[in-house]
C-alpha cells in the first residue's frame, strides 16, 4: 500500500502544463485505467472483509455500515460496492476485465445489478450457460459505454425473465437519496416503482405545463427541476404536512442581524445558513428573508438565546393580491412568469428599512429574484409611468424586446 501511495505521489507531482496535448490525453486515459484497477481491488477487498465479517471488529453491523461510518462512503456507493463484490464472485470474466482496468465500476455494476441470484437460477434451469453469458457481457463492457452495455444486459434479462416477474415488476421498493455537494448544491438519486413514478410524473407534469409562460426557454430537465421544488414549496405553503415536534414544517434560514442589514457585497459580512444545506452567502440569505416570516433570536455572549420574537415580513394576503393585480407577472425585463411562480420582492429590503407595502413590492419569479439578490441585477418602477425597468449589475438598462 505504501508503494502504491508513493507512486501516486509521483503522479500527483507531474507538471501537467509541461505535457503536450497528446501526452496529456495519454495521461488521462492511463489514469482512467488505473482508477478502474484500484476500484476493482477495492471491490474485492470489500468482498473479502464482508465474507469474513471483519467489520465486527469495529462494532459495525455490516460491511456497508462500516464503509459509511469508517470510510465516510455515501450509502448508495457503499451498497453498490458490497453488492458488486458479492456478485462478481460468480462472474470471473467480468471480474477479470475489471481487475485489468478495462471496464469501470459502472460497467461492473450494470452487469451485476441485473445478474440477481433469482435470474441466475432461472437461467440455469433454462440451460443458459452462466460462464458464456459472463464472457459475452464482459466483452461487451470492454467495447462499449455503460449505457450501451446496459442494453445488452437488458437483452439477457429479457431472455431469462421475459415478463420481468422475477425482480422488476414485483419490485415495489422506492429509494431516494439527497446528498449535499459543493456550494450547498444537492444531488438527487433514486428509483421508484412504476406506480410511484406515475404519481410523481403526474404532479410534476401539472406544475410544468399548467401555467407555462410564452417563450419559456428552459430545458425539459430544468422545468422538471423547477417543478419538483415548486411541489415542495406548495406543500409547505398549504400547511397540510404533519407537524414536526409541535411546529409546522418550514424552511429555516439563520443569519446574523448585522450581516442581514449590511450593504450588498460589504467586506467581511458573514453569510447565513440553512438547516440542511449549511452555509449560504449573505445575498441568498437576504433573498430568502425578502419574502418570509422572520423570527428574531437575541443571543447572549455565550451564544445562548436570550429572547425570541416573531415579526411578519411576508406581505399580507391583501398586499400580495394588490401587487399581483398591478404587476400581472414577474416584472423582470422579458419575463412572463405568472404570479403563482413569483416571490414578493421588497425593492428596498426590509432590513434596510423598506416597508412591506404594495409600493415597495414587486413580483419576481424565483429565477429573477435570485438575479436581483445574488446576481446584482436591479429593478425599479417609474412612479410616473408605473413601468418597471431592469438594470444589469453594471447599471445599464435591459430593454425588453417586447417593450417600447
Ligand atoms: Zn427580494
Ligand atoms: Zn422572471
Amino acid at each position: 500500500m505504501s508503494e502504491l501511495l508513493s507512486a501516486l505521489d509521483d503522479v500527483t507531482e507531474a507538471d501537467l502544463a509541461e505535457l503536450s496535448p497528446d501526452a496529456l490525453l495519454d495521461f488521462v486515459s492511463g489514469l482512467v485505467t488505473a482508477t478502474n484497477r484500484v476500484t476493482a481491488v477495492l471491490t474485492s477487498a470489500v468482498r473479502a472483509a464482508d465474507r469474513r465479517e471483519a467489520y465486527r471488529r469495529d462494532g459495525a453491523v455490516s460491511m456497508k455500515a462500516w464503509l459509511r461510518g469508517s470510510c465516510r462512503m455515501a450509502p448508495a456507493e457503499a451498497t453498490a460496492t458490497v453488492s458488486t463484490g458479492r456478485r462478481l464472485e460468480q462472474l470471473p470474466a467480468t471480474a477479470a476485465a475489471f481487475a485489468e482496468g478495462a471496464i469501470s465500476a459502472t460497467h461492473a455494476r450494470v452487469i451485476t445489478r441485473a445478474m440477481t441470484p433469482g435470474r441466475i437460477a432461472k437461467a440455469a434451469d433454462a440451460g443458459i450457460d452462466l460462464h458464456e453469458t459472463d464472457s459475452i457481457l464482459a466483452d461487451l463492457a470492454r467495447a462499449t459505454a455503460p449505457n450501451e452495455t446496459a442494453r445488452g444486459v437488458a437483452q439477457w434479462v429479457a431472455g431469462v425473465d421475459p415478463d420481468g416477474t422475477l425482480e422488476d415488476a414485483a419490485d415495489t421498493r422506492r429509494r431516494f437519496t439527497m446528498a449535499s455537494g459543493l456550494g450547498g448544491r444537492v444531488h438527487l438519486r433514486g428509483e421508484l416503482d412504476a406506480v410511484g413514478g406515475e404519481y410523481l410524473r403526474t404532479a410534476l407534469g401539472a406544475l410544468m405545463n399548467g401555467d407555462r409562460p410564452v417563450g419559456d426557454a428552459r430545458s425539459h430537465a430544468e422545468r422538471q427541476g423547477d417543478a419538483l421544488v415548486e411541489l415542495a414549496r406548495r406543500s409547505l405553503d398549504a400547511g397540510g404536512l404533519p407537524s414536526v415536534r409541535g411546529e409546522r414544517p418550514h424552511v429555516r434560514v439563520t443569519i446574523d442581524l448585522m450581516a442581514l442589514c449590511a450593504e450588498r457585497g460589504a467586506a467581511g459580512s458573514a453569510g447565513g445558513s440553512l438547516g440542511w444545506a449549511g452555509p449560504i452567502n449573505p445575498e441568498t440569505a437576504r433573498r430568502l428573508a425578502c419574502d418570509a416570516g422572520v423570527s428574531r433570536v437575541i443571543t447572549g455572549p455565550s451564544g445562548l438565546p436570550l429572547d425570541t420574537g416573531r415579526e411578519q415580513r411576508a406581505p399580507s394576503a391583501g398586499i400580495r393580491r394588490a401587487t399581483e393585480i398591478r404587476d400581472e407577472h414577474c416584472v423582470f425585463a422579458g419575463c412572463d412568469a405568472p404570479p403563482e411562480w413569483c416571490d414578493f420582492h421588497h425593492v428596498v429590503h426590509w432590513a434596510h428599512g423598506g416597508p412591506t407595502s404594495c409600493d415597495n413590492g414587486a413580483l419576481l419569479c424565483e429565477r429573477h429574484h435570485t438575479s436581483c439578490h445574488e446576481g446584482g441585477f436591479g429593478i425599479a418602477r417609474d412612479p410616473g409611468t408605473g413601468r418597471w425597468h431592469t438594470y444589469r449589475p453594471d447599471g445599464t438598462e435591459i430593454l425588453s424586446r417586447a417593450g417600447p
